[in-house]
């Protein structure tokens, strides 16, 4: 997007907290379980006790490394765990195990970039770094309690940080980049990618820069639980920020928090520096030591990612890119496809399916396809009764809907609304003589020419019919019996 002469420039770096698919936390055997009562997936380690000593988790340095090689980011051989010291109460050893970058010791991974494509414009995006640290627990607001709870379930979830530099430059951006940086992340099978779950937490600092070059006071803004809500909430501080410049006053530096439901944020304790958490060397854990082999074993586990897969599609079943982009919106949507595929073998037919109806189904109820009960096999069997000319595609659509939401196969739900279509001659011949009879004038405009009158009567067939007629044979007998 061009910025206009004299209007400052908007800069946004993401901050990324994603929690990893492990079965296990970060430095103990604790399971990693949601909706477990409270308090039940805890041991001394997670727990903080004294002479408790983590051990770190394999399967989360993979995950983190698969993500760095995705990202096409330089991984170190040898990287450190910090404790990032600090007091609060979801934070029972009154530190956080971090991986925190200063000479000589590194996080996982630096440098990587992530393309992403607003208006048209394609654009990399740089990654600063990708690192490990654990979870906190959480505070619990019980209705009526006169004070807090804590729960230390997540207390030691395996989590990466991945931190963009400052290169984004409006919401919309920001809003892509999460999405890429999502479909990246669950085609790699590395985190669930769910804002709305918490498995993929976002904050974003915030600054302009103006016309003079000058860079503006920074602001962090937290509490975002979409992309979407991402979008609203960098929009509304950009706009807060411009306002302040054009009245000629100071922007804080300090934290802010995205309020949903009022749509603005507001401003809440000013943000530590570095040097308050007195980082230092974590002493339980010895360096992390990634050699040769180790990155080759992650390198040959990576499953397909979103642009290999998208190639894959356009090339094997001659696909256009906007298509095979949708189709590639999500791991379970592109295996839906394929899987539908091998079932009924017309891609075109199937990805129009996928990306019209079914595309539209979810968007209107907010859900996801692997969260529907409609499978590819139920699809496949609703596309085959279209082609043997059991439905029309206008049945079929209705067909579709009610699959869904009444968890039946296409065969059942015809049957049980008799919905097969009327290919049958005779009994649509009586139909039609009686359109034709009941419509003078219509006729009179077919016999002279006007195509609009023939639709016209199509349609009243098809209200007889309530939908049923095939409506090929509708157009053939009407035009026989007018002789137009
Ligand atoms: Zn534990």
């Amino acid at each position: 997007m061009a910025t206009p002469a004299g209007a400052p420039r908007t800069v946004v770096g993401l901050e990324i907290h994603v929690q990893l698919l492990t079965a296990s936390k970060m430095f103990c055997g604790c399971a990693v379980s949601f909706g477990a009562p409270p308090n039940t997936l805890v041991c001394p380690v997670c727990l903080g006790l004294p002479g408790a000593l983590p051990v770190l988790n394999r399967r989360a340095v993979d995950l983190g490394l698969r993500t760095a090689l995705a990202l096409g980011c330089r991984i170190h051989p040898r990287s450190q765990f910090h404790r990032k010291n600090y007091f609060y109460p979801d934070l029972p050893k009154n530190y956080q195990i971090s991986q925190y970058e200063y000479a000589g010791h590194p996080p996982l991974a630096t440098g990587g970039a992530l393309e992403i494509v607003t208006e048209g414009a394609r654009r990399l995006v740089r990654i600063r770094r990708v690192h490990l640290e654990e979870d906190t627990g959480r505070l619990v607001h019980a209705e009526g309690a006169s004070g807090s709870l804590v729960d230390f379930n997540r207390s030691g979830v395996p989590l990466m940080e991945i931190v963009t530099e400052p290169d984004l430059r409006s919401p919309a951006e920001a809003r892509e980049f999460l999405t890429a940086l999502r479909r990246l992340l669950q085609f790699a099978e590395v985190s669930s990618g769910r804002m709305e779950e918490g498995t993929l937490r976002c904050d974003a600092n915030v600054s302009l820069v103006g016309d003079d070059g000058v860079p503006g006071i920074r602001t962090e803004v937290k509490n975002m639980n979409s992309i979407r809500a991402v979008e609203r909430a960098l929009a509304y501080e950009v706009a807060r920020q411009a306002e302040a410049r054009r009245r000629g006053e100071a922007v804080v530096q300090e934290t802010r928090h995205w309020d949903e439901r009022r749509g603005v944020t507001f401003g809440s304790r000013s943000k530590e520096e570095a040097q308050d958490y007195r980082y230092f060397p974590e002493p339980d854990l010895v360096p992390l030591e990634v050699d040769e082999a180790w990155l080759e074993r992650v390198r040959a586990s990576l499953p397909e990612l979103p642009a290999a897969r998208r190639d894959r599609l356009m090339a094997a079943f001659g696909l256009g890119g906007a298509d095979a982009d949708r189709l590639t919106a999500s791991p379970a949507m592109a295996r839906f496809f394929e899987e539908t595929v091998a079932a009924f073998p017309d891609a075109r037919v199937v990805a129009n399916w996928l990306v019209g109806e079914v595309a539209a189904y979810l968007n209107e109820h907010g859900t996801e396809i692997d969260a529907i009960t409609l499978t590819p096999r139920r699809l496949a069997d609703l596309l085959r009764l279209i082609e043997d000319g059991t439905l029309s595609g206008r049945l079929a659509k209705e067909i579709l809907v009610a699959m869904i939401k009444d968890d039946l196969d296409a065969v059942a739900v015809v049957e049980a609304r008799g919905l097969r279509q009327i290919s049958d001659e005779a009994a649509l011949g009586r139909i039609v003589e009686e359109v034709l009879a009941a419509h003078p004038g219509p006729v009179a405009d077919v016999r002279a020419g006007k195509d609009r009158a023939l639709g016209f009567l199509v349609g009243q067939v098809m209200k007889a019919t309530g939908g049923r007629a095939n409506p090929e044979a509708v157009n053939r007998l009407l035009r026989e019996r007018v002789g137009s």
